[in-house]
């Protein structure tokens, strides 16, 4: 199943099911409040505002999750995961326009899949990940070059606003294959195409790595890192990330 979050042509934020792909509809979940609804609510995705699938209190980022994306970057395969931290403020919804950051030199996209967290949850084994995990979303890591590379927190390189789009969907763990592609497109042209078999940390040695450290809260997400073929965005491009079984977040970039 593919759970959507969105706002209805009256303005309410509802949640429903996500069917098909391209051109999808959305069947609305019953309200269980005061208002009945008798009617079977469908929708056009396009005639309602698609929102975040979750509302993360933080998304912890990987690093460098491909061997093939560590060589692009000249960077060593780690020992452990690098973490890093993106805020509520840099999430944005399947469908926005991203307002980036003027006057930078470099602004890269960064087709991940995003592990969905179900529940509170700290100190989790390995083997009882599963259980804390509600679902994958895509995520685009968007990434300020200018300001990574002169700094050792990434604060300004990756939490900026509109740096975390995520969504369109949540999809349940079963939806999505061992071997699920993730892929970015810009303009339509692929520029990233891997697979989460080429995974250097498993999304099970990941939550207990970090939960070592954190609580994660449900709605929280982890991105799982990029692989090779991280490039620039531009004005005016339509940028997407595809995971095989999520489906496919697109925005249009606007930098002024
Ligand atoms: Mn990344």
């Amino acid at each position: 199943m593919r759970n959507v979050r969105f706002r209805d042509p009256s303005g309410e934020v509802r949640r429903g099911e996500w069917t098909g792909d391209d051109g999808a509809e959305i069947h609305a979940y019953p309200d269980h409040g005061s208002r009945i609804r008798l009617e079977d609510d469908r929708y056009d995705v396009d005639e309602v505002d698609v929102l975040p699938p979750c509302e993360p209190s933080k998304i912890v980022c990987v690093g460098l999750n491909y061997a093939d994306h560590a060589a692009e970057t000249d960077s060593e395969i780690p020992d452990r995961p690098i973490l890093f931290l993106k805020p509520p403020s840099a999430v944005a919804a399947h469908g926005d326009t991203l307002e980036l950051l003027p006057g930078k030199e470099r602004i890269d996209y960064e087709a991940e899949l995003g592990v969905v967290i179900g529940e509170r949850c700290r100190n989790v084994a390995a083997d009882e990940a599963e259980e804390v995990v509600s679902g994958f979303t895509c995520v685009n890591d968007v990434s300020n070059r200018d300001d990574q590379r002169v700094e050792t927190n990434w604060v300004r390189g990756k939490a900026f606003d509109d740096s975390a789009p995520i969504g369109p969907v949540i999809a349940t763990p079963e939806e999505v294959p061992r071997d699920a592609a993730v892929r970015c497109r810009v303009n339509g042209e692929v520029r990233q195409d891997s697979s989460r078999a080429e995974f250097i940390f498993s999304i099970r040695e990941l939550v207990e790595e970090i939960t070592t450290y954190m609580t994660l809260e449900p709605g929280d997400i982890i991105s799982t890192g990029t692989p090779e073929g991280v490039g620039p965005l531009e004005d005016g491009d339509t940028v997407e990330v595809e995971v095989e079984g999520v489906g496919t977040l697109r925005n249009e970039v606007h930098i002024p």
